[in-house]
């Protein structure tokens, strides 16, 4: 099977009815880079950021951090990189930074709560940014945002950045794009503004998901009882995938759903056209959503939820099967 992903390599991610779907990976350290190459993929839809924070001694200042964002465009090689900002907090630990004690650290002050409450962190990490990005198109992407007016916040220090490394005759990127990550349910209702403003959208599924069943992504007990593929969450998502195409917000799905066959073609089938997903999970993808015809898949996921079955996986297992996946 690596020789049948890999004659995939170049090949695109076209189902049998024509539909394109973008497959990115996910990445964090430099180390990863090849992969893009190796794996075929479009561009890195998911720089967690926080990694190289979180295998340090030290905080990286700002210096190094330009440095290592300018390595990774050079890596990439023209190929889109979305830088996600610091997401720590949770279940990933700085071991320089002291720790707050929390009952619920998932849901506590992390990623951008965290960011926008420390913001001379968060500066230092968008000027990096900036710099490491001169001359070529940077896209941020915002992790956590849980309320429109935490995205226009975010939004703003980085315009702000921009504006002041400009006044100073500093080169700036060639283009900015600034997105959210879309990963808690509140999101799903936000305002239109705030689908308007977002330059692009991007699904984190592992915290979505654990924040709409209330169930711990880290948690072996509870952690698969809730099926991806369940009705409530497919329309949920399904939901989200409307409020983008209304408000004309280009959307992609980056959680590790992303990465296994059944459940892209899930995602596929409700509307999603881009994913971003570890780099060994490319050719797998690939070679399922290129297997089938996605009206199919479609109403086969329609007629699971219609008729109440608790989840619509093994009509589609069976449907990817017949397909020879
Ligand atoms: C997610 O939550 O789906 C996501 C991609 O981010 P992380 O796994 O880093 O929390
Ligand atoms: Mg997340």
């Amino acid at each position: 099977t690596q020789a049948l992903y890999r004659s995939l390599r170049d090949l695109p991610a076209q189902t049998r009815d024509g539909v394109c779907v973008s497959l990115m990976m996910n990445a964090g350290l430099a180390t990863d880079m090849p992969s893009l190459a190796e794996s075929g993929a479009e561009g890195v839809g998911l720089y967690r950021t926080e990694l190289m924070f979180m295998v340090r001694a030290t905080m990286p200042g700002r210096d190094a951090q330009e440095a290592v964002y300018r390595r990774i465009l050079d890596e990439a090689a023209g190929r889109r990189v979305v830088f996600r900002t610091l997401d720590i907090g949770s279940d990933k630990i700085l071991p320089y930074m002291r720790r707050t004690e929390e009952d619920n650290p998932a849901m506590g002050w992390r990623a951008l709560r965290f960011g926008l409450d420390r913001p001379r962190l968060m500066t230092m990490q968008l000027q990096a940014l900036l710099r490491g990005a001169a001359g070529r198109p940077l896209s941020v992407m915002f992790p956590f945002v849980t309320t429109l007016e935490e995205f226009r916040k975010a939004r703003a220090l980085l315009l702000r950045e921009r504006d002041r490394q400009a006044a100073r005759g500093r080169p700036a990127p060639e283009r900015l794009e600034i997105g959210a990550m879309l990963e808690t349910p509140a999101m799903a209702h936000a305002p239109d503004a705030f689908f308007r403003e977002a330059d692009f959208i991007s699904v984190g599924g592992n915290d979505l998901k654990q924040f709409f069943f209330a169930a711990d992504r880290g948690n072996e007990r509870v952690r698969r009882r809730y099926d991806t593929l369940s009705p409530p969450y497919l329309a949920f998502l399904k939901r989200i995938v409307g409020r983008c195409a209304e408000n004309g917000a280009s959307l992609s799905f980056c959680g590790e759903s992303a990465g296994r066959p059944i459940e892209a073609l899930a995602l596929a089938a409700i509307g999603f056209r881009a994913f971003s997903m570890r780099p060994s999970a490319i050719g797998m993808v690939k070679r399922a959503l290129r297997a089938v015809d996605l009206s199919e898949a479609e109403a086969l996921v329609a007629a699971a939820v219609a008729g109440g079955d608790p989840t619509a996986r093994p009509a589609l297992t069976r449907y990817a099967q017949d397909c020879g996946v």
